[in-house]
């Protein structure tokens, strides 16, 4: 598991833990992108979003990981 610590945008700036791996699966799956390419011509980031927007778990904020933080997270492991 890739966890990654975001605050989320509301006014107590909670952290939310966010596991990429479950992230990543599930925008994937949502735009069809894994199945629209041949993995050996899909490099290792090429599918990662600009940006995902969750929701915070104790407010009403929203919690945005961007590419960057996407990449230096999976790089760090
Ligand atoms: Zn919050």
């Amino acid at each position: 598991m890739k966890i990654v610590k975001v605050k989320c945008n509301g006014t107590d700036q909670h952290i939310n833990e966010i596991d990429l791996d479950k992230v990543l699966k599930r925008d994937w799956i949502l735009k069809g992108v894994r199945s629209s390419k041949p993995a050996e011509h899909a490099s290792k980031y090429m599918d990662i979003p600009e940006r995902i927007v969750l929701s915070c778990k104790l407010c009403t904020g929203k919690v945005i990981l961007t590419r960057e933080q996407i990449k230096k997270t999976l790089e760090s492991h």
